[in-house]
């Protein structure tokens, strides 16, 4: 069946659904409300000011329809019994001829009690006939939730439905058939039967996203990489040259991607490691050994400001060793981007630091052999995909300074392996973390002064959540002035936000580095990876508005050297939430708490969810079943291996099985 068989559905509502990416009766049907409209009857005498209300009655009066602008207004009388009331509503004038006197309606709205009136938002045609239960659905404007309800019901008899969940596990968990639990999501009759339709559904969705994962893991592992090839005194060469000695964990986490590279198997690991745990050396380390074997690096930050901060770390830890380093971001100069270009085709740059610009396809590489993408979550899994790299596998490094519950990654990055370096070094001190009112900013400010006394630099972080907000930015500037009215004799003041341009960023980033500037305020675009080591402090204003992944990432700029360090979280709300903060330094336990509080939505940034778009179901509020399908899945996947002939599963997944 086709969308324009279905009855009534003509040229223009096929490419209204086309916008809401409906191209086939197939997604017609599987295109699901996004919540469900309770309906029920109102009690008229138990109803308050302003209350919901949904009731019954005759047409009393000619409705009056008032004209303004493009917009109208009706009103009437209703007769709802003992009652009669005045109904108004906007923006209905086309139903007046339907609405004659002694007409049966049902009105929907808000009930204003004191003036015996109703604002109604909906009008039906008809007397309702009990409780009743509406999908309501994500439109566009041209078509409404109920034309789009009444064509999906239109098509369900007429479309095939494929069913992925086995039947062992239809059985073992007692679900329903998938066209019922459809027709049901569509046209429910009431509450009790939606709830098992809607889990049937999600298992389904979530087992084959589990099916998906589990094979990309084994097909990663199968595939083909190259074994490098490189002399291990060499490496310690480099380690010996630091300026510290590296970690347990640094070494350990060492230890496993040496392995990795010398293997034929393809690397795909996940480093995580709390903010300031030194992930950044492990990945030149890597890059030197990868380099060492006679091939290049890729490095990928999500930021310019990162980007930039890695560039010139990887100069001065990798030069002296022969690395030649490239800096490629969207904002380089045609012709010094032709150099690098050529640069790196030919062959004289080994190690190329950047934004996705090092993924456009103008850039062909001569041989990468590894790719390293900083700050992991907030890439897309199939942004790195688009390398142009003449046919080499290059084994893959991600770095996540967001750790996430254990049961959690193994889930989501069920693809990689994952290596965890979680003691800082040996010379920090735990950040002194509290928590101020803004009736006790004296003390904030006299807490500033004493860091600045001693030649320390501060960060001031200012409410802003939204870059494009024009009130965000007055906050900045006011924030601005409190600064300068407070230091501004003194200490030299900086500022830094999302809408400012490239070079002025890195401008006053270089300065606040260079300690030209003592007092940084900033948005958060400072948030990730940002490094340096005589800041002291961080006040974070409005600290409400984070999750507390996000803060302690902030928290993660001070710290970063053996001098003590100080976050000041300022708030008038929530302080319950936040208090966690001030007791606790660790990165694991503060996101654990922060999903048990948020959700995982929260944890991985909104960019990541290109991978885990899901119909209906919700990673966070399902997780639950998710496990469960994670398990079910991993042993139904051996099954069907074993077993071609069942291999509608297999199909499904190929797209899956040539990602990268
Ligand atoms: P993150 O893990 O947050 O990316 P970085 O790699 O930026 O952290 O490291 C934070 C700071 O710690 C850097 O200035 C780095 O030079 C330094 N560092 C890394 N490893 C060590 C170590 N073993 N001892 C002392 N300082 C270190
Ligand atoms: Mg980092």
């Amino acid at each position: 069946m086709e969308l324009n068989e279905i009855k009534g559905l003509g040229k223009k509502t096929e490419e209204l659904l086309h916008k809401l990416k409906i191209n086939g009766v197939v997604d017609l049907i599987e295109y699901y409300p996004y919540r469900f409209e309770y309906i029920v009857k109102s009690k008229i005498d138990e109803l308050r000011q302003d209350d919901p209300i949904v009731i019954d009655g005759i047409i009393e009066s000619i409705p009056n329809v008032y004209f303004f602008g493009k917009k109208n207004r009706m009103t009437f009388k209703l007769n709802i019994g003992r009652h009669l009331m005045n109904v108004s509503i906007f923006n209905r004038a086309f139903l007046k001829s339907k609405l004659s006197i002694g007409a049966e309606v049902t009105i929907i709205g808000k009930y204003d009690k004191m003036h015996n009136q109703i604002q109604a938002s909906d009008i039906r045609m008809q007397k309702l006939e009990k409780e009743a239960i509406e999908p309501v659905y994500h439109v566009v404007s041209g078509i409404t939730s109920k034309q789009l309800n009444h064509y999906i019901k239109l098509a369900l008899p007429f479309v095939e439905i494929e069913d992925f969940i086995p039947e062992e596990y239809k059985q073992k968990y007692n679900l329903i058939e998938k066209k019922k639990a459809i027709h049901i999501i569509h046209d429910p009759i009431d509450k009790l039967e939606l709830i098992p339709a809607i889990a049937r559904m999600k298992y389904e969705e979530l087992f084959m996203f589990m099916m998906k994962m589990n094979y990309l893991k084994q097909n990663k592992q199968l595939k083909k990489g190259i074994a490098k090839n490189f002399k291990g005194e060499k490496i310690d060469e480099l380690i010996q040259s630091l300026p510290f000695v590296l970690t347990e964990d640094q070494v350990k986490c060492i230890e496993e991607i040496k392995i990795d590279l010398q293997s034929t198997k393809r690397m795909n690991r996940l480093v995580q490691g709390d903010v300031g745990s030194g992930k950044t050396i492990v990945a030149f380390i890597a890059t030197y050994m990868n380099h060492l074997s006679g091939y290049q690096s890729v490095m990928m930050a999500p930021t310019e400001i990162l980007a930039t901060q890695h560039y010139e770390n990887a100069k001065k830890v990798l030069e002296p060793f022969g690395v030649t380093v490239a800096l490629l971001t969207g904002k380089i100069k045609t012709k010094e981007k032709k150099e690098i270009y050529k640069g790196i085709e030919e062959g004289q740059i080994h190690f190329i630091i950047g934004t996705h610009a090092v993924f456009t396809e103008d850039v062909i590489y001569k041989n990468v052999g590894l790719i390293i993408t900083d700050e992991q979550h907030r890439f897309g899994v199939n942004q790195r995909s688009n390398l142009r790299n003449k046919g080499l596998a290059p084994d893959v490094l991600y770095m996540s300074a967001t750790p996430i519950p254990r049961t959690y990654a193994l889930t989501i990055y069920g693809d990689m392996d994952v290596t965890s370096i979680k003691t800082p070094p040996m010379d920090r001190k735990e950040i002194k973390t509290y928590l101020k009112n803004e009736t006790e900013m004296k003390s904030v400010l006299e807490a500033m002064y004493q860091e600045l006394k001693s030649h320390h630099q501060i960060y001031v972080v200012a409410p802003l959540i939204e870059e494009s907000d024009k009130s965000d930015l007055e906050n900045i500037t006011s924030l601005e002035e409190k600064m300068n009215k407070a230091f501004g004799k003194l200490y030299k003041i900086g500022i830094l936000h999302g809408k400012m341009r490239n070079e002025e960023k890195e401008e006053v980033m270089a300065k606040f580095q260079n300690n030209e500037i003592q007092i940084l305020i900033s948005t958060t675009v400072i948030e990730v990876g940002v490094d340096v080591k005589n800041a002291t402090m961080i006040v974070i204003f409005d600290s409400f508005r984070f999750g507390l992944s996000a803060l302690h990432q902030l928290r993660g700029r001070v710290g970063r050297s053996n001098l003590q360090s100080y976050c000041i979280l300022i708030s008038n709300r929530e302080t319950e939430r936040l208090e966690i903060l001030t007791k606790t330094n660790d990165g694991f336990k503060i996101s654990e708490e922060d999903f048990r509080l948020r959700g995982a939505g929260d944890i991985f940034g909104e960019k990541q969810s290109g991978d885990m778009v899901f119909k209906l179901s919700d990673i966070k509020k399902d997780f639950k079943i998710l496990l469960k399908a994670k398990e079910d899945s991993e042993k139904f996947l051996e099954k069907i291996k074993k077993n071609s002939k069942e291999n509608k599963w297999l199909k499904c997944i190929a797209e899956y099985t040539d990602l990268d």
